[in-house]
């Protein structure tokens, strides 16, 4: 970017998983350690995912810490000169430009943190997610608990809300499912079902 070489290196954690697993819970963990030793602290969520709150990261169990929303990720590098400690939530929503972003704010000496979903609801790899995985210092998948099975999830199952890649919602839209619960939605059998139809099902 400005081609400035930092003498002190940063490094890039990646929080990644299914929905339900976790992932924002773990995040806002991070950045409260952060923030207790007293380190600057920057937090970033895309402007697509306004669910619960506008300036906090909310997660699915109420914790909240106060973030920025941004349309784009070079908005978050205009956004962190200051900030020794950057997080970013739903990182998979920000676009393949997020990637250079990180990585630059990692050779300017930061922590990033980024969490966000590592597959879409087809079980393919949700980019640039694999991208930032490969050049993640530290990476931890989160696991949730498989609604159909009680196993550890991985995959999103969307049970209703059509078949954009990217529908915004938790309950009711998705479930978390293990590999084996999983199932792929195929053509014959359109989304839109209510939620619970599909669990039955299996
Ligand atoms: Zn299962």
């Amino acid at each position: 970017m400005d081609g400035w070489t930092p003498k002190k290196g940063g490094w890039i954690e990646m929080i990644c998983g299914s929905m339900f697993s976790g992932k924002t819970e773990e995040l806002i963990r991070r950045l409260r350690r952060a923030q207790i030793a007293r380190q600057s602290v920057e937090i970033f969520k895309p402007m697509l995912d306004d669910r619960y709150s506008n300036d906090h990261l909310v997660s699915h169990s109420e914790v909240r810490i106060p973030s920025r929303t941004v349309k784009n990720a070079a908005e978050i590098l205009e956004n962190s000169s200051e900030a020794q400690v950057i997080g970013i939530d739903e990182v998979q929503f920000l676009g393949p430009e997020v990637f250079e972003v990180v990585q630059e704010l990692a050779r300017r000496g930061k922590r990033v943190i980024c969490a966000g979903l590592d597959q879409d609801y087809l079980g393919n790899p949700f980019e640039p997610v694999p991208q930032l995985l490969a050049v993640a210092e530290y990476i931890t998948k989160t696991l949730a608990i498989c609604v159909v099975c009680g196993g550890p999830a991985n995959r999103t199952q969307r049970v209703s809300g059509g078949r954009e890649r990217i529908v915004v919602g938790a309950k009711g839209l998705y479930e978390a499912r293990c590999r084996n619960c999983y199932e792929p939605p195929t053509e014959e059998e359109p989304l839109g079902t209510a939620p619970g139809l599909a669990r039955e099902k299996a």
